[in-house]
């Protein structure tokens, strides 16, 4: 295919030299993949570094305890990922002897693995014809082809890995991935496509059609949520008090002052009294600061409020679980960006 050998050609000229395009180590690539889901390139080479020194091969990361592997990826978010990683480094240290399986349905079964890992993994470290789509990669196809299917609808992605299987069957599959990956992040962009300058514009159907803003198709996504965290910075004295966050929710097994989440935003006389109703039995406290502050993530936001509460008696809390630090620990527990911005602001 003509246009494939004007990508490849173009990519060998462009290309970024990124750490991990320099190994075909499967744990280095895997690890890049990981930690570069939703993750601009600039700040994933920093985890990514971070990561193969304090865990140079899979056994290392394998026998870390999670708490250190929640701490070394806080600030990435998503942090399901970090413990789908440290999940499946336990599980080929077990399972395969501390060896990546070089087949597509094993690399499927681990945790956090999903088409477009296991692909990007046979290719690039086992040179295996698996093309791996991801977002840069539709967008690119969608473009090219003129495809009018939504990209968010699971069936569309039979359409499109049909199209990228006869376009690597010729090609060195790393070479090929790599270089789709490539001309989406620098050429054939979200914005502004830079198609004067794009090795393929002569196949481009989306440009000969001026489809190209319209490509690719999206279907419209679920409605934001709206949640209200309302934290209570607790100490006494030089203590402060920490909850663990449980499974089935944003930021789990991740540390945070004592929350309680509540239907809508309160206001100050209210949350004290939620705070002696759910949390304390009968505190006998001095109230310092407030601050609110808003949070974005991808599907939701957070209204947290943070108030300060200086303890003048030992708490008694009415449920169990909390951690007592001292106050210059807190900073060492793995806590959501959220907590660490407001530490750091104090
Ligand atoms: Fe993308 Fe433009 Fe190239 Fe088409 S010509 S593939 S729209 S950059």
């Amino acid at each position: 295919m003509q246009n494939v050998l004007e990508i490849i050609s173009w990519y060998k000229k462009n290309l970024r030299e990124l750490p991990w395009r320099q190994t075909n180590d499967p744990y280095k690539i895997w690890l890049s993949e990981v930690v570069l889901q939703q993750t601009q390139v600039v700040q994933g080479s920093s985890y990514y570094a971070r990561f193969i020194e304090e865990f140079p091969d899979i056994r290392a990361l394998a026998a870390a305890g999670e708490q250190e592997v929640l701490k070394l990826w806080q600030g990435l978010g998503y942090y399901s990922r970090a413990r789908n990683l440290h999940k499946t480094a336990q599980i080929i240290d077990d399972q395969y002897h501390g060896k990546f399986p070089d087949d597509y349905k094993s690399l499927l079964s681990l945790p956090g693995i999903g088409d477009y890992t296991a692909s990007a993994i046979m290719s690039f470290a086992f040179g295996k014809p698996y093309p791996a789509l991801d977002g840069n990669v539709y967008r690119v196809i969608a473009r090219l082809y003129d495809i009018e299917l939504a990209i968010n609808e699971p069936a569309s992605r039979k359409v499109f890995i049909k199209i990228l299987n006869e376009m690597i069957e010729n090609a060195n599959p790393a070479e090929f991935n790599n270089a789709m990956m490539e001309l989406g992040a620098l050429v054939c962009r979200p914005e502004k496509p830079d198609c004067l300058n794009c090795p393929v514009s002569g196949h481009c159907l989306a440009l000969k059609k001026g489809t190209v803003s319209k490509r690719p198709v999206k279907n419209r996504m679920v409605k934001r949520k709206k949640r209200y965290f309302n934290y209570f910075h607790l100490s006494f004295g030089d203590v402060h008090y920490l909850e663990k966050r449980g499974a089935g929710d944003i930021w789990q097994h991740l540390w945070q002052m004592p929350l309680i989440e509540s239907a809508g935003e309160l206001n100050e006389a209210d949350s004290l009294i939620c705070m002696e109703n759910e949390l304390l039995y009968s505190p006998v406290y001095e109230k310092g600061g407030r601050k609110t502050v808003k949070h974005i993530l991808t599907h939701q936001d957070i209204y947290a409020v943070f108030t300060e509460i200086k303890l003048k008696r030992k708490p008694s809390f009415r449920k169990d679980g909390f951690l007592q630090v001292n106050k210059d620990e807190v900073l060492n527990y793995p806590v959501p960006v959220l907590i660490e911005k407001f530490l750091l602001s104090l």
